[in-house]
């Protein structure tokens, strides 16, 4: 029996996906084999990778001056990424938000190559929220603009997009195709598949083609995104299973009424969770209420004692990975796309019944 699971990565697919993949696993489009097994440069799999580009141009509406990459790495390998393809033009300095673990790691490799500017932190609250854009300072010359728009570990989102002089570069690991976006005002856009998209071992770039000239002459081949955007993404043998999974979730996407659907339901699960965690006088958010996720849902009990038991009962109760990161403890609920309302309800259920029993 399938479980409602709240993993905040690789998290829940979509079932109805996972069952087609099952159907056709052995033999795929009457091949006698699976997607696996065949050679990704064959007529179907190109048309798994053409149709796969297609449907998340028209589910992002993505403008014809941006290219669309199927990478491997996870989003790590794209944060690593963004310094060698960047930094190879008039600037080596960059500009980022420190929001958190995320940011952190990310800021870590660009200084790695260049210099960083911190234009504004969360630090000073535990990264507890998303700085307002009237606070910071630009670098007159960065060769781009990053920041991470979902915090997974905090459980933190940006409200809005930032105006920023330079190409503005965004990790949307675990946010991507859960709000519509402005894809113009970006450079660069790179999220890892295994929270909103589909299995990990992929991850998706979507570039501006005039940034694609100014790498570092020595970029490793398999960083470099004009190399992988003149290939079609396969420079070397992509992830085809998770390429292929990854085509599925978009073709269920579009069945659900495309992103503003996702949207919307976004809002009414991890609204339904804010407002208990509000009323209730056991369970709280740490997250400013302004700049709460709505991907992932950080919450604490009034008595960590009762951590290790919240656990056990509602993994009993059918309720999967509701542990907090390692590093910041507590829970964590993660409501990505493929999680449904019904999995919200029964677990603010749960935590009613356990308060009233604990509280
Ligand atoms: C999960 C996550 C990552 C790391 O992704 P990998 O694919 O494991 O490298 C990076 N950034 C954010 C915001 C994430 O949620």
């Amino acid at each position: 029996m399938r479980k409602f699971n709240f993993c905040a990565g690789p998290a829940a697919l979509p079932e109805p996906v996972l069952r087609q993949a099952q159907e056709e696993l052995l033999d795929w489009q009457g091949l006698g084999c699976s997607v696996m097994e065949v050679s990704h440069r064959s007529p179907e799999f190109t048309q798994v990778a053409e149709t796969a580009e297609q449907d998340l141009r028209d589910l992002l509406a993505i403008p014809d001056n941006y290219k669309v990459l199927f990478l491997q790495g996870g989003a790590t390998g794209q944060f690593s990424a963004i310094p060698w393809n960047l930094f190879g033009g008039a600037s080596k300095t960059a500009d980022y938000i420190h929001t958190g673990q995320w940011a952190a790691k990310a800021i870590k490799e660009a200084r790695r190559y260049g210099n960083v500017n911190i234009v504004a932190s969360s630090e000073d609250q535990n990264f507890s929220y998303a700085p307002a854009a009237d606070s910071w300072q630009e670098s007159a010359d960065a060769a781009y603009f990053h920041y991470t728009p979902n915090e997974t570990i905090g459980g933190v989102e940006f409200p809005y997009v930032p105006e920023v002089k330079s190409p503005l570069v965004a990790d949307m690991s675990s946010t991507i195709l859960s709000q519509s976006i402005p894809v113009d005002k970006f450079g660069f856009i790179y999220a890892g598949a295994q929270k909103n998209i589909g299995p990990s071992g992929i991850a998706v770039g979507i570039v501006r083609d005039d940034l694609l000239d100014r790498a570092l002459p020595d970029i490793p081949r398999s960083l470099n995104w004009k190399i992988a955007a003149d290939g079609g993404s396969m420079d070397n043998t992509p992830p085809t299973f998770a390429w292929y999974l990854s085509g599925l979730v978009f073709k269920w996407l579009k069945a659900q009424g495309g992103v503003p659907a996702m949207a919307e339901l976004s809002e009414k699960k991890s609204a339904l969770l804010y407002e208990f965690l509000d009323r209730s006088e056991f369970f709280s958010s740490p997250v400013a209420k302004e700049s709460r996720s709505r991907m992932n849902v950080p919450f604490v009990l009034a008595d960590e004692k009762l951590d290790k038991q919240f656990l056990s009962e509602s993994e009993a109760a059918g309720l999967l990975n509701l542990k907090g990161h390692r590093s910041v403890g507590g829970m964590r609920a993660s409501l990505y796309n493929a999680v449904p309302l019904e999995a919200v309800e029964a677990l603010v259920a749960f935590m009613a019944d356990f308060e009233q029993r604990h509280g």
